[in-house]
């Protein structure tokens, strides 16, 4: 048990509390705010106090706490609403504003990337716009600002009530429990994602496109693959023991000893009529990863190399695949752009706005985003992490081995006119290492 957080006298509570990661980005902005923030508060309020809540602790934050006698380390909490019914002052980004929020506790939003400050009315569409300083551009971190505004919450219980209320309203209104809720649920999918990965020997993500009714004509971006073709395809996969799971699995439940996931990208129609039927047949399940702009009725984006136009997918059938459980969805931008060409707010707009387009509609959470011709760089995969994707989706790129990096997942490109046995000799190094495939 480290220090007690319990202010000896309730009356005069001036505990600012800090909750968070103590690496990465989390950590410097940490330390920034103990180093340039925490002294200068402390010489106009010298009662405060500073409790960080989080961890890992490490020598250069045990090293403060014994220069800095109002400051200590709690370390890693399972439970935080102790410490949030304590503090005097919140301070956090994300998860921890809405629940300080929440337990009407006033809250000084700074994030990753940015200071925003208590949350007044007019500073409320700020915060939700950064995620309470997680999400922007250009770093911004105003500490001479902090100062003041800190010394003023403690120093004024006026000020304190009027940033508790605009919280919890906000709370009530946006961020209701029903919103909060799944968030929560998403927490308990991560620790089962990293179970389900720290058993996995390994887990191919084989990519498709089309699915024709014969076998295509010619096609410059080999999108297609005949109907028989693909129905050899999963028999190949199940003769020899693999099951196919979805991203979703991943987090939901133990997953199988040797899985595969299918994906399919775009949202063809043929997919509907062509594969899956071949789904139904034989029980399996793929991935499909659709545009979230519902305008886009053909491929336009592969019109200008010659590619026959092709029709997306209509809701209904989107529905009614959705509700067979055989067909988890992905998202796959907004208007199929490459993100590679854009700057930071379009990219935003199209791996943000699909993603809500999608859950709107399909009415759950949307976990992986397929980056428009595999295109993806640091910039996107961060994008994509901060919108809520847990799996990022690529082509010919990221660590050949799955789980190393979630958010560049490689995928082995099926080809028409191929056998999966071959083409995954041919191409795929990491996978002669899978036990039994190569073995028949
Ligand atoms: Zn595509």
């Amino acid at each position: 048990m480290r220090k007690n957080i319990k202010p000896k006298n309730p009356t005069s509570n001036s505990t600012v509390l800090l909750v968070g990661r103590l690496s990465g980005p989390k950590n410097t902005v940490l330390l920034n705010i103990l180093r340039q923030v925490a002294p200068r508060v402390i010489r106009q309020v010298s009662r405060a106090r500073f409790v960080v809540v989080g961890g890992p602790v490490t020598e250069e934050h045990r090293k403060l706490e014994k220069q800095f006698s109002y400051l200590s380390f709690e370390g890693h909490q399972k439970k935080l609403e102790p410490y949030y019914r304590k503090a005097a002052v919140v301070v956090g980004a994300g998860r921890v504003a809405l629940e300080a929020m929440n337990l009407k506790r006033p809250v000084v939003a700074i994030g990753e990337r940015k200071y925003v400050g208590p949350l007044l009315p007019e500073k409320i569409e700020e915060a939700k716009a950064t995620n309470f300083g997680d999400c922007w551009d250009e770093e911004s971190f105003d500490w001479a600002q902090m100062v003041r505004d800190l010394t003023n919450l403690l120093k004024s219980s006026d000020v304190r009530k009027k940033v508790i209320q605009t919280g919890y309203d906000l709370v009530q209104k946006e961020y209701n429990m029903a919103r909060v809720f799944p968030k929560m649920e998403f927490l308990y999918g991560q620790v089962l994602l990293e179970k389900n990965l720290s058993s996995l020997h390994e887990l191919p993500v084989l990519m498709y496109h089309r699915v024709s009714p014969t076998a295509p004509a010619s096609s410059k971006h080999n999108l297609q693959i005949s109907q028989a073709e693909m129905e050899r395809h999963l028999l190949f996969l199940r003769d020899r023991g693999f099951e196919a799971i979805g991203f979703e699995d991943l987090l939901t439940r133990k997953i199988p000893r040797k899985p595969i996931i299918l994906t399919f990208d775009d949202g063809y129609e043929d997919n509907y009529r062509y594969l899956f039927p071949l789904l139904r047949k034989h029980k399996m399940k793929i991935v499909m990863f659709l545009l979230g702009n519902r305008k886009h009725k053909t491929n336009f984006w592969d019109a200008a190399d010659g590619e026959e136009p092709a029709a997306l997918l209509k809701p209904g059938q989107i529905l009614e695949m959705a509700k067979s459980g055989l067909v988890e969805f992905g998202a796959h931008s907004l208007n199929h752009s490459k993100l590679t060409e854009l700057g930071s707010k379009e990219i935003e707009r199209e791996v943000v706005g699909s993603k809500k387009a999608l859950e709107t509609f399909l009415k759950k959470p949307v976990l992986s985003f397929a980056y428009p011709y595999g295109f993806t760089n640091e910039k996107i995969k961060k994008i994509t992490q901060v919108a809520g994707f847990t799996f990022g989706i690529a082509v010919n790129t990221g660590p050949t081995r799955f789980g190393k990096d979630l958010l560049e997942i490689r995928r082995i490109h099926m080809f028409p006119n191929t056998s999966p046995f071959k083409y995954f000799k041919k191409t795929s190094g990491y996978y002669l290492r899978y036990r039994g495939l190569l073995g028949k």
